[in-house]
């Protein structure tokens, strides 16, 4: 018997009529959970919709004895499909943000709509249906909360300006819950994974595709839901079973005083020194940006 169970759970997972979210819906269905199977059902470009894609998942979850229902609406509307969760199972314990689409273009030749329309499904969809989820969270004093990030935003990706803002911005967001929500046992987590699917099957060979099983995320999503896990505000990246976790890191930092502070061409004689990594250190909060800056103006103790 698997050891970690979502019995009397419910999980709303967006996206999930495919690829990623398809899995995470099988496996959390197999580990006992009440699932929301949310898909808008349009192209990857996000054109279009169907409910086709959401009811093949929740076929598949009840052929294997699992319980799921569909929600064919855009997490632009999060609070229908929190609402979904609500009618059907009562409770809401686990909101995996997952639906995505590309719309791909060098800078210089991105239009406002493509812009916008990424920001709107990944940023403020994310933003929507955790939103909806959240006072139900905090009102039962648990939910666990995953947001998908991506390589293309950590590192950038070119022809994907849209899209790696909109990512990275996902991880704000994920920093900023986990200290809000911790109080409430609200526990929020991101992840950049690989997997093969319709999305990346235009830039990976069809083996690599066939490799890259949407599984083995599923295995991390899984793992940092559970109730036990302490995991919060964390970044992870993952495929194929290798699974790392990024934290920042920050120089030790160049000190100029007086004049000097206040002078472009001293600062840019520093740059060097200032990218030096030697004996840099790890910053985990806000407050840790503030130490050095208000220890240099002889407010070590202050709060700004
Ligand atoms: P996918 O296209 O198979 O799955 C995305 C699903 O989201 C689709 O079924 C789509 O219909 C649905 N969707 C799109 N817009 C929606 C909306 N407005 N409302 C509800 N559902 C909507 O692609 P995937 O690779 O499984 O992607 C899942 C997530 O992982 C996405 O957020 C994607 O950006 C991210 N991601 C994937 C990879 C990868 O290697 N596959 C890498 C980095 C990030």
């Amino acid at each position: 018997m698997s050891s970690i169970r979502f019995d009397q759970k419910t999980v709303v997972i967006t996206g999930a009529g495919g690829g990623l979210g398809r899995a995470y819906a099988i496996e959390f269905a197999r580990r006992g959970a009440r699932v929301v199977v949310n898909d808008l059902g349009g192209s990857g470009s996000g054109d279009g919709q169907s409910s086709a894609a959401a009811d093949a998942v929740v076929e598949e979850i009840k052929a294997l004895g699992g319980e799921a229902v569909a929600n064919y609406d855009s997490v632009e509307e999060g609070e229908k499909i929190i609402q979904t969760a609500m009618d059907n199972f009562g409770r809401v314990d686990v909101v995996i943000n997952n639906a995505g689409i590309l719309r791909d273009s060098s800078f210089a030749k991105m239009s406002d709509q493509d812009w916008d329309l990424i920001q709107r499904v990944h940023l403020k969809g994310a933003y929507s249906v955790t939103k909806a989820a959240w006072p139900i969270m905090r009102k039962q004093n648990f939910g666990r909360i995953i947001f998908t990030a991506s390589a293309a935003g950590i590192y950038g990706n070119f022809g994907q300006a849209n899209y790696s803002a909109a990512k990275l911005g996902l991880y704000g967001l994920t920093q900023t819950l986990a200290i809000e929500g911790a109080k409430n046992n609200i526990r929020a987590n991101c992840i950049a994974p690989i997997a093969g699917s319709r999305l990346t099957e235009t830039i990976m060979s069809p083996a690599v595709v066939e490799a890259l099983k949407p599984e083995a995320v599923a295995a991390l999503v899984v793992s940092l839901c559970a109730q036990e896990c302490e995991e919060n505000g964390s970044l992870f990246e993952t495929g194929a079973g290798w699974t790392a976790k990024i934290r920042w890191e920050r120089s030790q930092g160049v000190v100029l005083e007086g004049e000097d502070a206040v002078d472009a061409d001293k600062v840019a004689d520093s740059l060097a020194r200032i990218g030096d990594f030697e004996g840099a250190d790890h910053p985990a909060s806000i407050e840790d940006t503030f130490k050095p800056v208000m220890s240099r103006i002889g407010m070590d103790q202050a709060k700004p």
